[in-house]
Formats: C-alpha cells, structure tokens, sequence
C-alpha cells in the first residue's frame, strides 16, 4: 500500500512546499527553481531524501508511474509518442561519486522493437537497456558477480547483453527482472541507494569531509522517445564566452544520450538544432536576468522537445564577456548601475584597451621581468635605437631591447613594438614613456644579458640575436621566444557606457600625464578632464635633447644665452601644440625637472672635449637626488622664466584661436617653502614680462609638487604660497622608504614580496601606510591654511585602481595618470565612491 507519509514532489513544487536543498537534493532544488522561473526542464518527479527508501516499494514506484504518466500524456513504452524513465540520484551537497543515473526504466523485450523502429536505430537502445540490467543485477538481484561475469563472457553486442543479463537474472537472482515499469523503477532504486550506503560509498563521502550517512534524494525523470535525428543532448552558454556577444553559444551532439556524450569531437553548432534555438534563447536570457551572471546550461532533446538538465553560472567568463553582460543588465534594469559598476574590476578595463596574448602553454619563457606596460607585441630584437628607427622606417616591426633607456632613445621607443630592458622599475624612464605612448614594456628583466659586441641576449642556456623574433608580453612581464599568437584590443561599445555611469558617480577628477599631442589627444579621446602632469624635460626627447644639453653644459655666457633661446623657442612651439590639444581644459604644465644621469651625454656622445669635462664634473652619485627640479633653477635662475615666458606667450597665440586652455604651472622636487617662493617669484615676474610685451595678462594658477617628505610635513607653508599642490608619489615614495625607483624592482622587491615583507611593491599599489600618512597630514596642513587648495595625485599610483581606492578617501580633487589608464582610473573613481557608501 502507498504510504500517507511518502512524498512525491513534481518538479516546480518543493519551495512551495516549504523544501529546499536539503530535502531535494542540489538537482531537484536547481530544477525546482528553473520551473519556477517557466523555463523548460525535463518533467520530473523528486522523492525527497527523507522519502527516497520508499520508492523501493513497488507500491509506491506505481504511484509515481502513474503520476509522470498523468503529468506528460505519454505512456511508458507504448504508443506513437512512447516515454521511457530516468532515475537520477542527488545529495544535499554538492558530492561526487554519486551513483550513476539510470535511463531507460519501462524497458522490456515486448516493448523494445516498436521503440527502435520509432528512433531508427538500435545500438543506443541494447546499449542502455544493457547498462540498467547489469546495475539492478549487480545491487538490486543480488547476482553472483562470478555468474554475472560468466553470463557475459565473449558476448560482445549489446542485444547479445540483454539477453544474456535477463536470461542470468532469471536463473541466479532473487528473482527475474520484472516487465512492470513500477516494479523495474523499485528496484533501480533499490540498486541506487544499496551503492550509495555501500562501504565503498561512505568511504568516498567520508573522503570529501562529508557525513558517511548523508542522504539522497531521488528523481523520476521522463524521457520522451522519439526519432534519433531529433533528440540528443547539448551544453550552451547565453553568450558567446569570448566576444560576449548575446546569441547562445555552444554545441550539440545528435542522437547522443548523456551517458554517451563522447569525450572528443565537436558536436554540431547550435543553428543545426532541431526545432532551431528561439526557445533556448529566451530560457538562456530568462537565466541571465535571474543569476545576474552569463548563464550556461546542458539541455536534451527528445523526440524535439527541449528541456534543461543544469544551469548554472558560467564560470569565469571573459572581461568582454563580464562587461557587456553588466551594461545589458542594467539597462534592462534587472541591476542598477551601481552594482553594473560594482560587477567590472577596473584591471578589466585594463585588459579590454589592450592587446593581448592567446598563450597555449607550448610558448618558451626567455626572460620574466616588470609588467611596466600593458598589451602585447612581437617583433624582432633590436639593440640599438638607431637600429629600432632604421627597422620601423620600413615597417618592420621591432622590439627594442636595451639595458635602460634615456632621454635619447625616446624616438626609438615610440617607433618600437616594445620595449624590453633589463635594468629599471615601474617608474624608470623606458616605463614613463612607454606607458605614456602605449607602448608594451617588460622592465627590470634581469636574467638577460646583452651582449652588443656579439648582437646576442641571453637568458640561461636560451640566446636569441639582433633581428631574432621575440613576444613581449606588457602585461604579465614575460619575454617569450618566437612569435605568439595576439589577440588586438577590441573594447565594446558597452565600454564607454559603462565609463559614463561612472563618470556619473565619481567624485575624484581624472587628468593624464601627457607630454605631446599625440598622447594629449589619446587621453582626452579616453575621457581625460585635463593635462594633470606636462614633464616639460619630455619635450627635450630625441632631436631636443641638444638644445637641454647645451644648456645644462654650457661654458660660458654666450653658450648660455645661445642655449637658453633655443630652449624657449622649442617650447614656445611645443606649447602651441600641446594647448592647441588641450583646448579649453586645466593644463599642468611641470617646468624642468631633468635628473642629470638621463640627460647629460655619455661616452662617444660628447659635442666635444670641452662638453665631455663638464660632463664628467656634473656626473652625480646619487641622481635622483642631486641637482633636479627646482634646485637647478635656484641656481640657473633664467630657467623658469624662460620656460614660463613660452608657455605663457604660447597661450597668447592659442587664445587668438578662440581657445583657453587653464593654465598650471607646477614647481618640481620642492623640500622647502623658500625655493617655492623664489621659483614663484621667477614665474610671477615672467608673467608680468610677457604682458608688457603682448598686453596679455594670461590667468594661471602656479603650485606645488609634493615629492619630498619634507614638502608633506611643510604642505601648510607651501600652500601659503601655492595655488595647488600634486603629489608626487613616484618620488614621495622613493624618498619615504629610501628605495631607489630605478633599482629595487627588479630585485630587491621581488624578494620582498617572496618572503611576504610587501604585498605588492609600493610603486605599483599606494602605500596607505606611510606615504599615506604622510599625504593625509599634507592635506589637512594644506586645507588648515586654505581650505580651497586644489590637490592632486600625478604619480604613477594615480592610474592604478588599488592604488586609487587608498587615496580617494585622503580627500583629493583629482588623480592624473598616463593616456591608457585614464579609463581604469575614472571606473576606479567610481568605485571608490561605491565603496565608501556600503
Ligand atoms: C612623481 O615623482 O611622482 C612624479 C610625477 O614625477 P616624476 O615621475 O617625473 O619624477
Ligand atoms: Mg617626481
């Protein structure tokens, strides 16, 4: 007799009941939830864990035949439109080694013929029918595993194995396989739960820290039989994983049952779907909308209908993937676009700008060094810039490899495909430029060795030559050799959408650090507000680096002079363009800061003996923190003013254009209020000599770098003089920890971060310790004395999101960082702003 307390659950109607995973089993809770949302699964009957002994009951078995039989219109094995049973057996947890399924229940000699002629073959039948009778042999009949084994013996079809399993059952079980399909469906069950209680079973469970005794649900699933070519099974995800493109994505395999999906092979692309895929197109975007994430599923088809067996998240899904999934989202409304924002890291963006490397895991490693620049380029190896120039003149691609670069090689860099050094940090000279230009960089590779007598660069036993291939890969710091397939950057237009809802939300300003027109027009095309950071010592690159030099060595007055005019009239040109570029936003415009050991000659560079001698008295041992910024400007007191006098006579020009560009001129390596005021006074009185000469009296803010800790700790006093202040941080944070910014990356960091003494090196990601302190007492000094003060961030950290999230709190007005970041930063803005209101 079926039990009062025995409970049948049709798929659909356990949280209604009050069940949940732990009474459905993980399957029967995800296809209640997916009948819920009016998706198509495969009709099923769930005998919760409490109740899944039962269905050992012939009694009850019968109960849950006619309920499928009720539910479906089809009935077991007969018919025009036959069905035949699954058993599908699920834990609480998530588990493996679960028993197998077991289809092709109602299956019986009577039956068999008539349903193979309506699939039209009749392997797949013999073959499941095989698998059920040894399974209810085996755990339900009690058939002796010898007997078992002798019955099958040399029988090599799967009819041949039919007949030999029932002929077997019949004779050693306890009894012979019945025709009934309640009686077959009690004793599958039996059969499941006897291997799911096996010692064997437990020992798995108990493996996995799960309890030996842990329950199993039971599920009765119809199985609608039908012609071959219309059935079979498949997996799809709602978009394409790659592009995330909306349209399902994924394969199927024709006449293919479950247990048979074969292992290789690609299937047939989903348009072959019979029926075509209107259907699952709308249960995928029914999915996506409710797990707010790209939806993946493996359905089946039988006899042309179509029905789920699993959803779930797809895992991992791409950055163009993940993005162009939170914008559909939230412009569905199904999100808001917070949490549309929230769901894009800003690295992504980081990955969808640049190109990138499709690795296989067959690409030889030559070196690893500092990812000091994103995306991806191959070319061949170049020593010199001369040899990078002459390359890229004809198109050839190069990648220019060298131990650092200088002001010199700036030309070459920005005709390289990349750039490769081996000595230098994240804020070294070739990473500034690189970055600025969008060229990829792998710095501080230590491991190679240049030999230029040879032409060779060698790391360990692996060698390459001058004009062999390399692959640069800017975002991980890998030099591989060879070539490697590139993926180019292709970011969907949902990504601009994206940036504008952050622009909405965020509070901190987002400038670039741009030092031509090239890089001004790529920033402000990226969403730039502004020139944040001008380093005017950039502007004496390549062909200019002459004109910086001879100032800087100059023998005497007439040298001087000479120098100096040429210096004013190349920036009075570089200026028109560059504001020209700008328009009508704030430019800061940094006057020199050129750090000696960049560019005074070297060897075999020298104009001439006399050059060559002041060269060498100039040379320092400690650059970085000799004669630069506004300590040579003190003592070469017609620097500043003439920069100053062509920046201002430029904007004179450019107005009569119809543009005003905001002018900010910026004082560089400040450790004291009084070289501020000096400079101030230089620039002041450069202005006012420029409006006796034009009649133009040109508004401009002039301020502060914050690069010393002396200059955080007196930010009060410089902000007397200051109309804003920029931090630094690439200095402020050499100078906090004493770590050189051109030689501990490689090295020295690394071996930090190894031994857990860093998380990450302070010049990638902001230190909200100690530079940070020292920023926050800088603002509040600052704001004590003017409360309006601007404030911002030029340093590398400005384009770096972590670094952003640390810094946003501090109180800042604006961050300013390289053309290619300025994205990063302005979603990184955003999200600092979504953090703080959480
Ligand atoms: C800095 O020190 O953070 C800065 C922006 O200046 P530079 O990198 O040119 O020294
Ligand atoms: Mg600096």
């Amino acid at each position: 007799m079926p039990r009062a307390s025995t409970q049948l659950v049709p798929y659909g109607q356990g949280r209604v009941r009050g069940l949940g995973p732990t009474e459905l089993g993980v399957h029967g809770d995800q296809m209640d939830r997916l009948v819920a949302l009016g998706l198509p699964t495969v009709p099923g009957i769930t005998i919760p864990v409490q109740s899944a002994r039962d269905l050992t009951d012939p009694a009850v078995a019968r109960q849950v035949v006619d309920l499928m039989e009720e539910l479906v219109g089809r009935r077991i094995g007969e018919g025009d439109s036959p069905m035949l049973l699954r058993l599908v057996p699920s834990a609480p947890v998530a588990a493996s080694g679960l028993p197998p399924q077991v289809p092709g229940i109602g299956l019986t000699p009577t039956n068999a013929k008539s349903l193979i002629d309506l699939i039209g073959r009749e392997g797949d039948l013999y073959e499941t029918w095989a698998s059920v009778l040894k399974l209810v042999a085996e755990d339900a009949l009690d058939v002796p595993p010898d007997a078992l084994e002798d019955a099958l013996e040399g029988v090599t079809t799967p009819e041949g194995q039919v007949e030999a399993l029932l002929g077997i059952c019949a004779a050693q079980g306890s009894g012979p396989v019945p025709e009934d399909p309640a009686e077959q469906l009690a004793l599958c069950a039996a059969a499941l739960l006897a291997r799911w209680r096996s010692p064997r079973g437990r020992r798995a469970r108990r493996s996995q820290k799960l309890p030996g005794d842990l329950g199993l649900a039971l599920h009765v699933q119809a199985v609608h039989i039908g012609p071959w070519e219309r059935s079979g099974i498949g997996t799809a995800a709602s978009r394409d994983p790659e592009t995330g493109a909306l349209a399902p994505t994924g394969t199927f395999h024709r006449g293919v049952r479950r247990s048979a999906l074969p292992t290789t092979g690609s299937g047939e692309p989903l348009s072959a779907l019979p029926g075509g895929t209107d259907l699952l197109k709308h249960t995928l975007a029914t999915l996506e909308h409710h797990l707010r994430d790209v939806a993946q599923v493996t359905f089946e088809l039988r006899d042309g209908k179509l029905s789920l067996l699993s959803a779930s998240a797809l895992e991992r899904p791409s950055p163009r993937a993940a993005l162009r999934l939170a914008v559909d989202l939230a412009t569905a409304g199904t999100i808001d676009r917070q949490a549309a924002l929230r769901s894009v890291r800003p690295q992504v963006v980081q990955e969808l700008l640049h190109a990138q490397l499709r690795l296989t895991g067959d690409e030889q490693l030559l070196a690893q060094g500092l990812a000091a620049s994103p995306g991806a380029a191959r070319g061949l190896v170049v020593l010199s810039s001369q040899r990078a120039l002459e390359l890229a003149a004809g198109g050839v691609p190069t990648v220019l490899v060298s131990s650092e670069t200088t002001p010199g090689d700036v030309p070459a860099l920005l005709a390289a495909d990349a750039v490769v050094t081996t000595s230098g940090g994240l804020a070294s000279h070739a990473a500034v430029v690189a970055r600025g230009s969008g060229t990829p960089a792998v710095c501080g590779a230590s491991e190679l060795r240049i030999d230029l007598v040879r032409g060779t660069v060698s790391a360990g036993s692996r060698t390459v030559r001058e004009g062999d291939t390399v692959t640069v890969d800017g975002r991980s710091g890998a030099v591989y050799l060879g070539e490697v397939d590139i993926r180019p950057a292709e970011p969907p237009a949902e990504l601009d959408t994206l940036l504008a809802w952050a622009d909405d939300v965020r509070v901190l300003r987002v400038r670039t650090n741009a030092d031509t027109v090239r890089e001004t027009a790529a920033a402000l095309r990226l969403g730039a507000e502004g020139i944040g950071l001008c380093r005017t010592e950039h502007q004496f690159l390549g062909d200019r680096l002459p004109v910086v030099r001879r100032y800087l060595l100059a023998q005497d007055e007439t040298a001087h002079q000479e120098a100096l005019e040429a210096l004013t009239d190349a920036q009075c040109e570089d200026f028109q363009a560059l504001l020209r570029a700008v328009g009508d936003l704030p430019v800061t415009v940094r006057l020199l800061d050129a750090p000696l050991h960049e560019f005074l000659p070297h060897d075999g560079m020298y104009e001439d003996d006399s050059q060559q001698r002041r060269a060498v008295e100039m040379r320092e041992v400690n650059p970085m923190l000799g004669l630069r910024g506004v300590r040579l400007a003190l003592l070469n007191d017609d620097l500043y003013p003439a920069q100053t006098q062509a920046l201002l006579s430029a904007w004179v020009m450019v107005s009569k254009e119809g543009i005003s560009p905001q002018l900010e001129i910026m004082i560089p390596l400040v450790s004291l209020p009084e070289e501020l005021a000096v400079a101030i006074a230089q620039v002041h009185h450069a202005a006012d000599k420029v409006e006796e000469q034009t009649g133009v009296r040109v508004p401009y803010l002039v301020g502060s770098m914050v690069e010393t800790p002396r200059a955080a700790l007196m930010a009060d006093r410089l902000a007397e003089h200051a109309d804003f202040l920029s931090f630094g941080t690439n200095d402020l944070t050499q100078m906090t920890y004493g770590f050189s910014r051109d030689d501990v990356e490689a090295r020295l960091l690394t071996g930090y971060i190894e031994r857990g003494l860093l998380s990450a090196s302070p010049f990638v990601e902001f230190d909200p310790d100690g530079v940070g302190a020292l920023v926050a007492i800088a603002v509040q000094k600052a704001r004590s004395v003017k409360p309006g003060i601007k404030l911002g961030v030029c340093g590398e950290h400005g384009g770096d999101a972590t670094s952003i999230l640390r810094l946003a709190p501090l109180g800042l007005d604006y961050v300013s960082c390289s053309p290619q970041r300025v994205p990063i930063a302005r979603l990184a803005a955003a999200h600092a702003v979504l953090e703080e209101s959480l």
